[in-house]
């Protein structure tokens, strides 16, 4: 890994090789500084192939029906020519050691097509790791030819407003028999979401599905729409029986359509690309506070003077980042 040059990876992107967009995700996800320093430098030259997709979040608790539905939905845009890459947002997994979502063989069928490509989420730590190589992989995706990009995720912590912060459109799968349990949503999912779909809306539980969008409409009702323009619908679907999948699909290019109508897509995506910025200027910043030798030497006696009284936190804080600035002045 890593002994083939650039123009290797970026010619294989290109041209849709899996085996080399495969690599070059690997690359995205090392930790090793030289894999990093090349990956960055890759979609630095893809970029201008970016960006063209359409990019679709989607979450929902576990059991909720995700694989299932996205494989019914894959399937679906394969079958109208869509090419579709399927990634996903899990900072569970490094931290329990099992994967909520990738313990069991999932999309099955949608991994079988060639105009699919799916690939598990990064094992990388935090969540701003994690959704940093999601971002990376979903730009290296686009410059492979992907139509439509989409990133899942369970609801793990912050992981939906992460995954919302990166796509054009935010559905939300639930399930029917709501009632008591819209209380009980996390609180801001529903602001963040463009679209609630119940799933197993299947025939026999067609009726609970509808009590359940009505629901869901009443609380949407009750908050301030996040947008002038968009009125995040409720809808019903059954990823088994194949119901309701494709109004979805004409949802997501009907608010396409809107936001391009008024430009909004190239600002949300231009307001998305310089909060992506701070959250990495603010990620750096940290890792070159905990990576500094000084700071690090100094760490446990500045903390005892300030545990002691000897100390105002103030002008331990001001000792500590001196050292950031003594770095950066040579
Ligand atoms: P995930 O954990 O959210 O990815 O959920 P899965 O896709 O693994 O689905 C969990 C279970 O629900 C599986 O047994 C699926 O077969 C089932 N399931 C998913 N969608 C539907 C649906 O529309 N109708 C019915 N009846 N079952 C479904």
């Amino acid at each position: 890994m890593g002994s083939e040059d650039i123009q290797y990876y970026i010619d294989g992107v290109l041209s849709r090789n899996r085996r080399v967009l495969s690599k070059t995700i690997t690359l995205v996800e090392s930790s090793l500084p030289d894999h990093q320093a090349m990956a960055r430098n890759i979609i630095e030259r893809l970029l201008p192939e970016t960006g063209k997709a359409i990019r679709l979040g989607i979450s929902g608790v576990p059991g909720v029906g995700k694989s299932t539905f996205i494989e019914s939905f894959g399937l679906s845009l394969i079958g109208q020519n869509y090419k579709i890459a399927v990634l996903a947002v899990d900072p569970s997994s490094s931290r329990s050691g099992g994967s909520i979502m990738a313990d069991k063989t999932r999309m099955e069928r949608l991994s079988l097509e060639d105009r699919a490509f799916i690939r598990p989420s990064p094992s990388g730590g935090t969540l701003g790791g994690v959704a940093r190589k999601t971002r990376e992989t979903m730009l290296v995706c686009e410059a492979a030819g992907f139509d439509v990009i989409i990133v899942e995720t369970v609801g793990v912590g912050q992981s939906e407003t992460t995954v919302a912060s990166m796509v054009d459109f935010f559905l939300l799968l639930m399930l029917a028999g709501a009632g008591d349990e819209i209380q009980g949503i996390k609180k801001g999912i529903l602001e963040i979401a463009d679209a609630i779909a119940i799933n197993k809306a299947d025939a026999h539980n067609i009726q609970k599905a509808q009590e359940a969008r009505q629901e869901y409409e009443n609380a949407l009702n009750l908050l301030r729409p996040s947008s002038s323009i968009w009125r995040p619908p409720v809808l019903t679907c059954s990823a088994v029986e194949l119901t309701g999948i494709d109004e979805i699909w004409e949802t997501v290019l009907k608010h396409r359509q809107q936001l391009m109508a008024t430009d909004q897509l190239d600002q949300k995506r231009k307001k998305q690309a310089i909060d992506w910025l701070w959250s990495l200027v603010e990620e750096g910043l940290k890792d070159r506070f905990y990576q500094n030798q000084g700071i690090m030497t100094q760490l446990p006696g500045v903390i005892k003077a300030v545990e002691t009284g000897a100390m105002p936190p103030s002008a331990a804080a001001d000792k500590l980042l001196f050292f950031l600035d003594k770095k950066g002045s040579v």
